[in-house]
């Protein structure tokens, strides 16, 4: 056929087809682009919001009808991500023209929830420009750019489903709203200076500025912080805390008033030159992929190292080379940041640990002490939704943390579950997920399940998903520690209960990310959790699939006196494989005194295999870290002062000696490592690298040994321990020299954040 015939109408007959079009059609503009189209061919029709899904008539010849149907789904909206569901043939009818009917509620929901897109290129150059009515206005969006998850109340996402539901058009705005060939045609969140949110600044000692001229408040938040003063100010997801980053003094400030003396800070930098990156490329070593991952339409933080010759203070991140950064996403923030011209602090407006405030009262009321100022605006968050963490690992980008602009994460399963699931994570860097049909959807990150707020937004997030999926749990998978807040409100509801064990999640998360087809071993290194013994697992590797792993390898077992504080205080793991090895432990504080007859007599001293614990004992000898401020801090300062130069001689691996125990367990002794780690001649740099080199050749000696009398089809490295950079690297790169193929994570995070999915696969394969 000729491609002219598509526009030529003689001969053919017309037809009328009716497609169903799926996947991520909402909130994206997708109608108005459908409407264009229809245009373009020629066609009459019909274009419906059904909930979730989009309904696309359309009559005309059978060879217009077959470029419009490709073009469906080749020439969508950027965001937009269609499938086909159905196409048939139906009536011709009596038409005129191309219609967009109102959006109608149907039973068979197959919802997608669009997650919260970044500024677009259009909106910033009107945001720019004198000349436009949206000028300097922080609320400005389209069809293609704007808040979404944290926006939507209810589906199908229409503006009266969201919080802009209380803020009526001006007639400009809705004549942009209503017309088909403007870009902003049904884009639920538009506003302008006149109709729309604005901004409002409250500083300690002075009552609000509201709405004093255009850029009162942003004026206001600018000077504060020039002033070295920690401003709260809410953007998408929820608050930040933000202040000059290049100020020492405001630095301190912020970590004095926050209690976090150490804990790294994300900057938001500038958008300067032409690609936005000028700012960023001259303090951080920026390359291929991070710069893609910087430039990710989710706008994430990225952790990038920085330059050896960067202006900023070593207290954004004290004793680390990276740099967490992100660009400006709102339109707010791009204005904050212009105005104010240098890089700015931009870390989570929250208490320590708990989800990111998103209610200007209550962020008063609970970041008072810790902020001078707020820049408040009157645009309600209908959840939180901090920002997403990425880590370039072994040359991909590996999400550390679901927020903003990723949230929710949805998964396409290869089977079918027989009713509703609810997985409700761990208790740390909790995120619950929810799974139905062949769907499975991940939260963003909640936080640790300590405190009353963060069981409050925990129960909130898994109401919501239900609600705005359509979907009602018919069981709960929890983890198998019964302690964790979040198996304990699981224990609480009223319905069927299943309890996974937290490794075998881990595994399972990362065996349906890489290949569910394949047998696996899986190293499931962390911190600890309840293993299938009582002892606490954290050094293992599991061998199968999921529904059927079994424990073949695992790290020496060593008693931890102190439980649950030892993950604070590295110096104890320190001591305890000291005393294990029968090396001498130098400290006769009273603590030490008390903690050595405990461990001598076995009292609230755990075994545990933890890998997480062997990184705080090597933190703590070498004099990095004997006390966390922060989770991982240990871990984190022993990975970045791993370091070889020519002075220093070669570190090598250490062989950590493998033997089998009375149940064919495999266990790698660390007593080798213990007395090398113990050399105080030897460079700290040198031994933190042989630390890793030394884990790095043990995962390929367990798995060479386990393949040698029980073949299995690839390896994968999970767990929190993986978030390690150097030590993922080093294991990828001797793995695959091995001969093995090798995964680790990339979309769920290996750390507890993407338990909730393995929960819900390992699960579904159990067929509960
Ligand atoms: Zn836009
Ligand atoms: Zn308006």
């Amino acid at each position: 056929m000729n491609t002219d015939d598509h526009f030529s109408s003689h001969s053919a007959t017309p037809e009328a087809r009716r497609w169903l079009m799926g996947g991520r059609v909402q909130g994206v503009g997708y109608r108005a682009f459908v409407f264009n189209l229809a245009q373009r061919f020629g066609l009459s029709g019909v274009v419906q919001n059904l909930t979730g899904e989009v309904m696309v008539e359309a009559q005309g010849e059978p060879a217009a009808l077959d470029a419009f149907a490709a073009a469906l789904v080749s020439d969508a909206p950027p965001l937009a991500r269609p499938q086909v569901i159905s196409c048939q043939l139906i009536q011709l009818r009596k038409l005129i023209g191309f219609e967009i009917l109102l959006s109608a509620v149907s039973s068979q929901a197959n919802i997608h929830i669009p997650p919260d897109n970044y500024l677009c290129d259009d909106c910033r150059r009107e945001l720019l420009d004198p000349h436009d009515a949206r000028y300097r206005y922080p609320f400005i969006n389209c069809t293609q750019c704007g808040p979404r998850y944290t926006l939507i109340t209810a589906m199908p996402y229409d503006r009266p489903n969201t919080t802009m539901a209380e803020f009526p058009l001006c007639p400009r705005c809705r004549a942009e709203y209503e017309d088909p060939h403007n870009r902003r045609f049904h884009a639920q969140p538009l506003a302008c200076p006149v109709c729309g949110p604005h901004l409002s600044f409250v500083a300690a000692r002075e009552r609000a500025h509201e709405n004093v001229g255009r850029d009162a408040a942003l004026d206001a938040c600018v000077a504060a912080l020039q002033r070295g003063e920690t401003v709260a100010v809410k953007g998408i997801g929820g608050y930040h805390l933000m202040c000059d980053a290049l100020n020492p003094a405001a630095i301190a400030l912020l970590r004095d008033s926050k209690h976090r003396p150490h804990k790294p800070l994300a900057l938001m930098f500038p958008w300067q030159g032409a690609d936005g990156l000028q700012r960023v490329r001259a303090e951080l070593q920026l390359d291929a992929v991070t710069q893609a991952a910087l430039c990710n339409a989710s706008r994430p933080i990225v952790l990038i190292p920085r330059h050896a010759d960067s202006a900023l203070p070593d207290t954004i991140a004290p004793g680390l080379r990276e740099i967490g950064a992100m660009l400006p996403y709102s339109p707010l923030h791009h204005l904050l940041l212009e105005s104010f011209g240098s890089p700015l602090v931009a870390t989570s407006g929250n208490v320590s640990g708990e989800p990111v405030l998103t209610d200007n009262a209550e962020a008063e009321a609970r970041l008072g002490k810790v902020a001078q100022a707020f820049l408040h605006h009157n645009r309600p968050i209908a959840r939180p939704a901090d920002d997403s963490v990425l880590r370039v690992i072994a040359g991909s980008p590996r999400l550390l943390r679901v927020g903003r602009g990723i949230a929710p994460l949805e998964f396409d399963l290869p089977f079918s579950l027989p009713q509703p699931l609810l997985a409700v994570g761990g208790h740390m860097k909790n995120a619950i997920a929810l799974a139905w049909n062949n769907r499975a959807v991940l939260s963003p990150h909640i936080g640790d399940l300590g405190t009353p707020r963060s069981l409050e937004i925990f129960e909130q997030v898994i109401a919501d998903l239900q609600q705005l999926y359509g979907v009602k749990a018919q069981a709960i998978v929890c983890d198998a520690h019964s302690g964790y807040a979040s198996s304990r409100w699981a224990a609480r509801q009223d319905l069927p209960l299943y309890r996974v064990q937290h490794h075998h999640a881990h595994a399972s998360a990362l065996a349906f990310e890489a290949d569910l087809a394949k047998k696996y071993l899986i190293f499931t290194w962390d911190g600890v959790g309840f293993g299938e013994d009582a002892t606490l697992w954290g050094g293992e590797a599991l061998l199968g699939r999921p529904g059927a792993w079994k424990r073949v390898a695992s790290f020496k077992p060593f008693r931890l006196p102190g439980g649950e504080r030892a993950g604070r205080e590295p110096w104890r793991s320190a001591a305890a494989l000291c005393w294990e090895s029968g090396l001498a432990w130098q400290s006769d504080t009273r603590d030490a005194v008390l903690l050595k007859s405990a461990w001598e007599h076995g009292l609230n001293a755990p075994v545990t295999t933890a890998a997480g614990r062997l990184f705080d004992a090597a933190s703590s000898l070498l004099g990095l870290c004997d006390t966390a401020s922060y989770e991982g801090q240990g871990p984190m300062l022993l990975e970045a002062a791993a370091t070889v130069d020519e002075t220093m001689g070669d570190a090598e691996a250490i062989d950590l000696p493998l033997h089998e125990d009375e149940n064919g367990l495999l266990v790698a002794d660390w007593t080798p490592l213990l007395h090398a780690l113990c050399r105080d001649e030897v460079p700290v740099a040198q031994r933190a690298m042989q630390f890793h080199l030394s884990l790095a050749h043990s995962i390929v000696k367990q798995a060479q040994r386990i393949h040698a009398h029980t073949p299995f089809d690839a390896v994968g490295l999970t767990g929190g321990v993986f978030q390690n950079k150097l030590l993922a690297e080093l294991a990828m790169q001797q793995l695959n020299a091995a001969g093995f193929e090798a995964y680790l994570p990339q979309q769920a995070p290996c750390n507890d954040g993407g338990l909730a999915l393995g929960q819900l696969i390992e699960a579904a394969s159990k067929k509960y």
